[in-house]
């Protein structure tokens, strides 16, 4: 499997079947200037590189790199991304503070077995809602904590569909990384207001319609929703 086009200029450029089987899926957003949305577990950042380059890009600066929470899996390759194309790292605040002190144990690095050196975020909000203009477009942050703290989703209005980087919609939901399903269930519903029209999962990938992606949310809702 290569790399795949969603929508127009937005690309899936890694995931455990494109690059490496520790990753999660790495969304790239041709906005006049690219933006990366999660950076997988940093082993195949040489992969993504090479993955940039042959969407025929080079002359394209990466200017942005979203990191949709602190896990090892979508912040591993974020150091090495960030030093190659002098790119800003974006976070919600609440997550930025466990990478910035590279904790072992809410990152997950030590369960992956990664050794995880502290790194300083460029730009944290810490609201409920972040709006970046970027070239002739605003891709929207929000914050949708659940499966942890500071997890973020993003979403854009290009070529006449609303997608949504949701991220690790799945979980998994673990006490000891900050899991809080009474959060995730509010996050959920907010998603599922926005009425996108594809869904760009954390590791399960994409969902190509409003009904997919409904779908999709609604039975983890099912499964895992706590009304409170
Ligand atoms: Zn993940
Ligand atoms: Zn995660």
């Amino acid at each position: 499997m290569g790399i795949k086009e969603i929508h127009d200029g937005i690309y899936l450029i890694g995931s455990s079947d494109i690059t490496d089987t520790k990753d999660c899926c790495v969304y790239l957003l041709n906005l006049g200037e690219f933006v990366l949305i999660d950076t997988g577990a940093g082993s195949s950042v040489g992969s993504l590189v090479a993955n940039i380059d042959r969407l025929g890009f080079k002359s394209t600066p990466l200017s942005t790199i979203i990191l949709t929470h602190c896990h090892i899996d979508h912040i591993g390759g974020a150091a090495a991304l960030q030093q190659k194309y002098g790119a800003r790292i974006v976070m919600h605040d609440l997550d930025a503070a466990t990478l910035e002190r590279g904790d072992p144990r809410l990152t997950a690095a030590h369960w992956y077995g990664v050794n995880l050196k502290p790194l300083p975020v460029d730009v944290k909000f810490a609201g409920l809602r972040f709006e970046m203009s970027i070239g002739s477009h605003e891709l929207v942050l929000l914050h949708t904590p659940g499966h942890t703290p500071g997890s973020i989703s993003a979403y854009i209005d290009k070529s006449g569909k609303r997608v949504l980087f949701g991220q690790d919609i799945h979980g998994p939901f673990l006490a000891d990384f900050g899991a809080n399903m009474r959060d995730w269930t509010n996050s959920m519903k907010q998603l599922l207001a926005l009425n996108a029209d594809i869904l760009c999962e954390g590791h399960f990938g994409i969902y190509q319609s409003n009904k997919k992606l409904t779908a999709y949310i609604e039975r983890y809702l099912e499964e895992y929703g706590e009304e409170g």
